[in-house]
């Protein structure tokens, strides 16, 4: 039997960790006790060794599938809702989640893999199909289970959990476009899923089919989250914490840097996203999947500068370059 690895980090609300076999090598997922039920917050990946400690958990803390009433997810990412669809199936609970993630989750399937004209357009050396990344409705096939929710979740949305606690949804988008934290009432306990990561950033990207500007929206989450109050803060990496706008703003800070530094690359010349992106960022360019999430990432930085006035967009020959103005 796996061993249980599950800690109370406020009365009625279990901290659980469950492994993944990529980086981050853990996922914490959460258990909130109401009136009649509970709600877990995130589900981890659908693998045999993530199912094995979820379930040593439940037995540690003494709960049978059947008493989990709601799942939430903050996202729909493989790590936060692999595992909605077994679990939901096990405990017959209710799945909430937002529509911008449901619709992400519903497409993983048949998402394509790597986009060769895109990449090219972004300078990003087109590489035989055998060294291209797998596509991820391949990879999604054994570990990703989603859920179709049986509820949507909005911002400002309030879900009573009975016996005075309700739990507020707080749209964050940015990490993804639905990302969702949610603040526990009246305890002030707040989830936030990857938006807001004790030790580590996470990813922000654009992507062939969007979105548009998704560091501003990140940035603007920030500023967002600040505005609330908690006393403790619960993520899905990493421990858990206090002071939430600390880190709000070293987040910011953070991007503001790298976007400093990516314009002081493009003074004297323009170059494509994945030119900024070898500087930038100390990646190696044989690790395709590095070489993806860099340019990407790299391009949201770009794009917000470019929508702030301060970097221009040039297309040759179906090459995209930027340059500081
Ligand atoms: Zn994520």
């Amino acid at each position: 039997m796996a061993e249980a690895k599950v800690r109370e980090v406020a009365d009625g609300v279990a901290e659980l960790f469950l492994p993944l076999p990529i980086r981050p090598t853990i996922v914490n997922v959460y258990l909130v006790r109401g009136a009649e039920g509970w709600t877990l917050i995130d589900t981890g990946m659908h693998t045999g060794d993530s199912a094995a400690a979820f379930r040593a958990a439940l037995d540690e803390i003494g709960l049978a599938p059947t008493d989990i009433d709601r799942i939430v997810s903050t996202h729909h990412h493989v790590d936060h809702y692999g595992a909605s669809g077994p679990y939901r199936q096990l405990s017959q609970a209710e799945v909430c989640l937002h529509p911008l993630e449901a619709e992400r989750a519903a497409a993983a399937r048949t998402a394509l893999g790597e986009q060769p004209e895109w990449l090219r357009r972004h300078g990003v050396p087109v590489v035989p199909p055998e060294e291209q990344m797998p596509s991820p409705a391949r990879w999604f096939g054994t570990v990703y289970s989603p859920a179709i929710p049986d509820r949507t979740i909005a911002d400002g949305d309030e879900i009573p959990l009975g016996g005075g606690r309700m739990l507020e949804v707080v749209w964050t988008p940015g990490h993804t476009s639905g990302h969702c934290c949610l603040l526990l009432q009246p305890d002030g306990i707040l989830f936030v899923g990857d938006h807001l990561l004790p030790k580590i950033t996470p990813h922000v990207g654009i992507y062939p089919n969007g979105p548009e500007n998704p560091l501003g929206d990140f940035l603007a989450s920030h500023e967002k989250i600040q505005r609330l109050d908690a006393r403790l803060v619960c993520p899905a990496h990493g421990g858990v914490y206090e002071d939430h706008r600390r880190r709000a703003r070293q987040l910011i800070d953070f991007h503001q840097v790298r976007m400093r530094t990516m314009l002081e690359l493009i003074i004297r010349r323009p170059l494509t996203a994945y030119e900024v992106a070898l500087d930038a960022f100390a990646i190696s360019p044989d690790n395709r999947f590095q070489v993806m999430a860099a340019t990407s990432e790299t391009l949201a930085h770009l794009e917000l500068l470019r929508l702030k006035g301060k970097v221009s967009r040039t297309e040759t020959d179906g090459v995209v370059r930027y340059q500081s103005r």
